[in-house]
């Protein structure tokens, strides 16, 4: 029998969540908990043009009547900055350049309004390290249930930027059908990559292809929920 419900109840995420700290703006940021040790989070949302990492992670929820046994997921980590459209969060902080890292730097972020266009629109990366209240939560969240692996969920680069081609990285590149870079090609400052790898947590950030929402659903839903079922 299928552990998962049938279509007609995905319609809602039932499995519980927990607060682990609120945004600038006061939205709760919001984590799903597992029903054992945590040996996966994922975690999407955290630049808030790129919400279909949000909707990925949300189908992939719904599959689930009880939480899964050793997965945990963030949704959202950057709730003001979704729903305000912009990669920032509500104070124009790029929080994936806001990690305490060894490597963080004061340098103005830039990135692309599409893949097409000049690395020219500029974020800050905060006025230091840890100056923003989603990555503070975020940090502490991490250090207390203390993963053994981090997926970070894109877009929409097409790849899986890990510094080792690990066992999770091999499984989610037969998920994505994604080949695996060692670095995504330009500096990342501050990254949560950067702050996993000196925390000796592994991170795995999938960028996920430039498709449509509906081929999200269609070519990856089931087969992400069931590796975290089984993991
Ligand atoms: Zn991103």
């Amino acid at each position: 029998m299928s552990p998962f419900r049938p279509n007609s109840c995905r319609g809602t995420i039932v499995v519980p969540k927990e607060v682990y700290g609120s945004s600038e703006l006061g939205a709760p940021l919001y984590y799903f908990p597992p029903q054992k040790k945590c040996s996966h989070l994922f975690i999407a949302g955290i630049h808030g043009e790129e919400p279909e990492t949000t909707f990925l992670l949300s189908r992939v929820l719904r599959f689930f009547q009880t939480p899964p046994l050793h997965v945990g997921v963030v949704l959202c980590a950057n709730p003001d900055g979704m729903i305000h459209g912009t990669r920032g969060n509500a104070r124009g902080v790029d929080l994936n350049r806001n990690f305490p890292a060894s490597n963080w730097s004061s340098k103005t972020v830039y990135s692309r309004l599409c893949l097409e266009f000049p690395r020219e629109t500029a974020l800050s990366p905060g006025e230091k390290a840890l100056s923003e209240p989603e990555t503070i939560a975020l940090c502490h969240l991490i250090k207390k249930i203390n993963p053994e692996c981090v997926v970070s969920l894109h877009a929409p680069l097409n790849c899986i930027d890990a510094r080792i081609k690990s066992k999770t990285v091999l499984a989610l590149q037969h998920i994505f059908a994604l080949d695996w870079v060692e670095s995504i090609g330009y500096e990342t400052p501050g990254s949560l990559g950067s702050w996993c790898d000196e925390t000796q947590i592994e991170c795995v950030t999938v960028e996920l292809p430039r498709v449509d929402l509906e081929s999200l659903e269609k070519n990856y839903a089931y087969s992400l929920a069931t590796y975290i079922a089984n993991l």
